[in-house]
Formats: structure tokens, C-alpha cells, sequence
């Protein structure tokens, strides 16, 4: 079975139907025009001999298969029995139908001003090995956002560059971006992700009814404030990011919400709700961060203060 696929963006925006997931100096950087949330969603583990199978296509996974994937949720997922994602995230009106970037002509507003690593990484995917690429290009041709697009096409087409062929990404920029992507999701576990996780272990993770909150094939979407105040605890200045990113966000989300009141659909409703959830988690942050930091409440590292103030400022991002 052929396992090379060409692609080709004709930046259509057919794709950019919904907000895309940020890192947090992402969203930070965009912080007027995306509001934030924590995704969270089930990446069951992969088995010896399981079938992966999109259309036509079929792989039974090896050691080596199993090993790669065990690598990528080594680093950049969670595990409480059961292997979590949490990532940052745009939150919007899924009735818009588009991601808050999206221009009316199809054209990304932030292309050349901070375009979101996961939009680079397009087609791929940064948690499926390399070796099984195929599989998500071939997923994608069939999923409703690619449809009729034509912009992934099996083969090494004249029309588009070589994208996989053989287990190898052929295309150096999306090779190149694929590792970005992976390196900023690892650094998001390093900084807020991890002592996310512990702090929802109990309630959420180990909970098999608060678990049945995150939707199969999907994400259960959260306030992004335990991120927040996770880096908050680092130092004053990212204290201060924290708190200049919450008054952006709430001013952000009044305006959100007051368009969504003007369109008096009744789809929007528990996105508005949500959204005022969101409100009151940042107004309830503000009051915890307004607090004087008391000595020895801040890292005493000084190496993990300056890489975490530096990250938060979009040095590394
Ligand atoms: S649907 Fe395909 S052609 Fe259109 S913007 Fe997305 S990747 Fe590009
Ligand atoms: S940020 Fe730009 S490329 Fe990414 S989904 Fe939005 S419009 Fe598309």
C-alpha cells in the first residue's frame, strides 16, 4: 500500500473553521484577539499488534511503533492510568464557525505577525509519530475541513511538495516545524503543565465521573487560570504578565460576549455562559495575585525565573 502523500496550501481557510491550540506566549502575544482556555482530552495508549486503519489504509503497530508513541506521551502528555493532553487553546463561538484570525478573504491576519506554531505544523500531527504521518494525511483528505479542498493528495504530485513518503517526512519546513511544535509542547508540561495535572489529579483525573466530563474524540475545555497561576508563582514579572493577560482577556471576552448577545442565537448560549465562567475564574485569579507576595513564596531558582519570565515574553516561542 502507497504511503506517500504531496500537499499543497492554496491558503483557502477552509481549515481555520475554529480557534487553534496556542502555547501560552502565543496566546499571550495575541492576547486581544484570542481568548484562552485549557483543552483537555484522552489520548488512549497504543497497544502491540492494535489496528490503526483510516479508509484503506492500515498499519498493526510494532515495538517500534509502540516505542514512538510511548516517547511522544513520555514528554508531552500525562498519565493517571489512562494518557491526558492538556493544552493551551483559542476559545470561541463554534456558530462562527472560523477562527478569530481568519481573515474575509481567507488569509490569516497573524501569518506574518506570530502565526501559531500548530498552524505551521498543518497537515501533521506533533503526537503521531513520524513513521505513521500516512495516516494522518489520509484522515485528514477525508475530514470535512480538507473536503473538496484538494490540498492533500496521495502520490509525489507535480502540483504540491512531497509532504510523506515511506514513513519519512520528505518536506524539510514541515520536518522542521513538526519539532518546534513538539519542543513548545514539551516546554508548556515543563512550565505550567505538570503542576496543572497534579492540582486536577484528584478532583478530575482520578475521578471517573469527572472524567466522563471529557467528550469522546474531543476536549473538555476549562478556564485558563490554574496555567496562570502556575507561572504567576515564579516571579513578580510573570505575576505581572499573568495579571496584564487577565485584564486583556476579561476586556476581550465583554466584547465577545456583547456580538454574541446581537446575534440572539440560541447555539451561543452555553458558550456565553462559559464565557462568563471564564470572567468570573479571572476575577477570582485577580483577587489571589493582588495578594503581596510574601518572601520564599516565588521560585528560589534563579535559572527557572529567567527561563520562565523569558518563555512567558515569547523569547522561545
Ligand atoms: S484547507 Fe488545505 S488549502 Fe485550505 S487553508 Fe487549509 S491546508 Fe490550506
Ligand atoms: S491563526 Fe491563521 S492559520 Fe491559524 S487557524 Fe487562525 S486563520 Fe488559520
Amino acid at each position: 500500500m502507497v504511503s506517500t502523500f504531496s500537499f499543497a496550501c492554496s491558503a483557502c481557510g477552509k481549515c481555520c473553521n475554529s480557534p487553534p491550540a496556542m502555547s501560552l506566549p502565543e496566546l499571550f502575544r495575541h492576547r486581544d484577539r484570542f481568548i484562552g482556555c485549557i483543552a483537555i482530552g484522552r489520548v488512549p495508549r497504543k497497544r502491540l499488534g492494535e489496528k490503526l486503519r483510516v479508509g484503506k489504509y492500515e498499519t498493526v503497530l510494532d515495538e517500534t511503533d509502540v516505542a514512538a508513541f510511548d516517547a511522544i506521551a513520555d514528554t508531552l502528555l500525562h498519565r493517571a492510568g489512562d494518557t491526558f493532553s492538556l493544552t493551551t487553546q483559542g476559545y470561541d463561538y463554534p456558530s462562527l464557525a472560523r477562527c478569530p484570525a481568519l481573515e474575509e478573504d481567507g488569509r490569516c491576519a497573524i501569518h506574518f505577525d506570530g502565526k501559531p506554531l500548530t498552524c505551521e505544523v498543518v497537515p501533521l500531527d506533533p503526537l503521531v509519530p513520524d513513521a505513521l504521518q500516512h495516516l494522518v494525511l489520509a484522515g485528514r483528505n477525508q475530514s470535512a475541513a480538507y473536503l473538496g479542498t484538494d490540498c492533500i493528495q496521495e502520490g509525489d504530485r507535480a502540483d504540491g511538495k512531497l509532504m510523506v513518503a515511506e514513513g519519512r517526512i520528505e518536506d524539510e519546513a514541515a520536518r522542521d516545524a513538526l519539532a518546534r511544535r513538539r519542543e513548545s509542547l514539551a516546554a508548556e508540561s515543563k512550565v505550567w503543565g505538570k503542576a496543572v495535572f497534579e492540582a486536577l489529579r484528584k478532583e478530575l483525573f482520578e475521578s471517573p465521573a469527572a472524567l466522563a466530563r471529557i467528550p469522546a474524540g474531543s476536549f473538555l475545555s476549562i478556564s485558563i487560570v490554574p496555567a496562570l497561576l502556575a507561572v504567576a508563582g515564579v516571579s513578580a514579572r510573570c505575576r505581572q504578565l499573568s495579571l496584564d493577560y487577565i485584564d486583556s482577556q476579561l476586556a476581550l471576552i465583554e466584547r465577545s460576549i456583547a456580538q454574541a448577545l446581537l446575534r440572539r442565537r440560541l447555539d451561543d448560549r452555553p458558550i456565553t455562559q462559559e464565557l462568563r465562567a471564564f470572567a468570573g475564574a479571572y476575577q477570582r485569579a485577580k483577587t489571589i495575585l493582588a495578594v503581596p507576595v510574601r518572601p520564599g513564596d516565588e521560585s528560589s531558582n534563579p535559572s527557572q525565573v529567567s527561563e520562565v519570565e523569558a518563555y512567558l515574553s515569547g523569547a522561545d516561542c
